[in-house]
């Protein structure tokens, strides 16, 4: 546990969390909507600092990312709290109350074990990393200082405040965007001021540079219709760029839409058409599984660039500092840690 970053203190011994957009005013003794921040005597604490859920040295692909260090291994540090409930997804596990069943990780041992596992990145994910930050920005900072490249696997609710401590030291910013209108985030979470999701991700790719990919769970109730894709389409080539990655996942509705089936081959396929006629140059289907990776190809020639096959096998060609070796189009690609 540690002293919490962007709190301040109001009347009485009461906080207020600046770190994403829900600003709890925390009670004395009482914890923030994520469940770990509390309010001890008038200070802000983290409840889980380098408290660990999951880790896992992969392939960066599995994480649903394609364009930044293609086929690299990196280390997957997952914490615990969550700012964002869906409805429609499962909840995510909470802090164990049991001190035996918490496993702390220090951040020098982290960066350790990612050399020594030859990993070039260290990511935070699986539960949403910004509830974690400060654990996040020392592990970020020891990254960097070892060469490794930084991503953040977010769901994009976070303070200005919060991506400008991190962005010095981040690369990547993944970020899980359902829509860029109102009713699908009405419909999954009933979240007032979702456009921050779509704000915060054009503070960090336009301050700090950090190299974007979108990903968008595909619940075809939800998000699944022509225009709400269009609109969302639409909106990240306006705001990021035609060269944004868009990644549509697959996913199994749980919760209130339990039972309902995932959306079928021909939805993902139509919404991937949706996203190249919005104008996007690079818009994948994800399924989840090794089988459900996809090549990249040149937008302009359709020369094959990444070519991925099964879990390891990753191999980039015909393409020379950032563009194809065939007609000379730039291909939106990170393999620098130098922004
Ligand atoms: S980080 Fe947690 S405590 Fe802080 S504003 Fe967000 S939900 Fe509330």
């Amino acid at each position: 546990m540690q002293e919490a970053l962007l709190f301040e203190r109001v009347e009485g011994e009461a906080v207020l969390c600046r770190l994403c957009p829900w600003c709890c005013r925390i009670a004395p003794q009482g914890v923030g909507l994520c469940q770990v921040r509390e309010n001890q005597d008038g200070a802000l604490y983290n409840l889980n600092y380098g408290l660990v859920s999951a880790a896992a040295v992969e392939p960066i692909e599995r994480r649903g990312v394609y364009h930044l260090f293609p086929g690299s291994v990196l280390l997957t540090l997952g914490g615990w709290g969550d700012n964002l409930r869906c409805r429609f997804r499962p909840a995510p596990p909470e802090l164990p109350e049991a001190s035996e069943k918490r496993r702390y990780l220090d951040s020098e041992r982290a960066i350790d074990f990612a050399v020594e596992h030859r990993c070039r990145g260290l990511a935070w994910g699986y539960q949403e990393p910004v509830v974690w930050l400060e654990y996040v920005l020392d592990t970020a900072k020891l990254a960097r200082a070892n060469g490794l490249f930084t991503l953040f696997l977010t769901k994009g609710f976070v303070s200005e405040e919060a991506i400008d401590l991190l962005g010095p030291y981040l690369d990547g910013w993944v970020v899980e965007i359902l829509a860029a209108s109102a009713q699908p985030y009405e419909q999954a979470c009933s979240l007032p001021g979702w456009e921050t999701i779509l704000r915060s991700t054009v503070h960090a790719r336009k301050r700090w540079h950090c190299h974007v990919e979108i990903h968008t769970p595909l619940v075809v109730p939800v998000n699944g219709g022509d225009e709400v894709l269009r609109s969302l389409g639409s909106w990240i080539r306006e705001n990021l760029g035609p060269d944004i990655p868009w990644h549509l996942w697959r996913c199994e509705p749980a919760g209130e839409l339990a039972g309902q089936p995932p959306a079928s081959s021909e939805e993902m396929e139509r919404a991937q058409a949706v996203g190249r006629e919005a104008g996007l140059r690079y818009v994948y289907i994800q399924t989840g599984d090794e089988a459900g990776l996809s090549h990249t190809v040149c937008p302009s020639c359709g020369q094959l660039l990444v070519r991925r096959e099964g879990k390891f096998y990753i191999r980039t060609s015909g393409v020379e500092e950032n563009k194809c070796t065939r007609c000379g189009q730039e291909i939106y690609l990170r393999r620098s840690i130098f922004k």
